[in-house]
């Protein structure tokens, strides 16, 4: 059985005392669930303060990057050690923003989870399609290319440090979600493809998330699908009670 497991991606949003706020309304609103696990993923520069805020709940911190270089003349960039430093345990590696927005490649990415996991920290790895992607038909055969790209090297010990999510670039931050079917018909695809590369024990064991848009509403309805194990979360994360309510209704499924 997977655990499901739901990630709040607060972006480039917040400042020092609302995320302090975000971060303690979740921790009471959260105290008594421990069927889901939980993360939330704020700017690196509230990392610290965010951490103080959770230390007395079971919400884990993540980070929305990393570089793969352990240290030296990378101007801008964090490092694994640091994010640990600062109590980090998730990382979002791969996210649409920085594929399409920064630019970045599936070599990076590649080399970002394999840094991530050789120091310890476990990669919310993110996958999806644009939408004239999709309407060429494309979804299946991008989001393959992205994951074997994505796990190049990998092998069966260290995979299982990754989650996958599953995000269609055209859900994320549009409003429109993708219908439960179209989200369980992409993560069956990606586990029967890690089933090929790593076997079925390892496939039936690695959770996928699909983010894009989902808030309270359609929560239920996405988590009832066999292989929707979570939820990676942008906008509704950043409210207590929406984010609060998402975990509660998962923690139900
Ligand atoms: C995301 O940032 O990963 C995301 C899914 O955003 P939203 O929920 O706002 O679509």
């Amino acid at each position: 059985m997977r655990k499901p497991f739901i990630a709040g991606n607060w972006k480039m949003n917040t400042q020092s005392a609302t995320a302090v706020a975000l971060a303690a309304g979740l921790a009471r609103e959260l105290q008594a669930v421990d069927q889901v696990d939980v993360a939330v993923c704020p700017p690196f520069v509230y990392l610290q303060s965010v951490a103080a805020a959770l230390s007395a709940s079971s919400i884990a911190l993540g980070a929305q990057d990393v570089y793969f270089e352990p240290n030296g003349a990378f101007t801008g960039e964090v490092s694994v050690e640091m994010l640990k430093d600062c109590c980090v345990n998730y990382v979002i590696i791969g996210h649409s923003e920085r594929r399409h927005v920064i630019g970045e490649t599936d070599e990076l990415i590649n080399k970002k989870i394999a840094a991530a996991i050789a120091g310890g920290l476990l990669p919310i790895f993110c996958v999806g399609e644009l939408l004239a992607e999709r309407e060429a038909g494309k979804t299946n055969q991008v989001v393959m290319n992205q994951v074997k790209k994505g796990l190049a090297g990998l092998c069966k010990e260290r995979v299982q440090a990754v989650t996958i999510a599953y995000e269609p670039v055209w859900a994320i931050g549009t409003g429109k979600t993708a219908t439960p079917a179209q989200a369980q018909e992409v993560h069956a695809m990606i586990r029967q493809l890690l089933t090929e590369m790593y076997g079925k024990q390892i496939a039936q064991s690695l959770r996928i998330q699909y983010g894009g848009s989902a808030k309270p509403s359609n929560t239920a309805e996405l988590m009832a699908q066999p292989d929707v194990d979570g939820l990676l979360v942008g906008g509704a994360s950043l409210k207590v009670e929406d984010f609060a309510a998402m975990v509660k209704t998962a923690a139900k499924n």
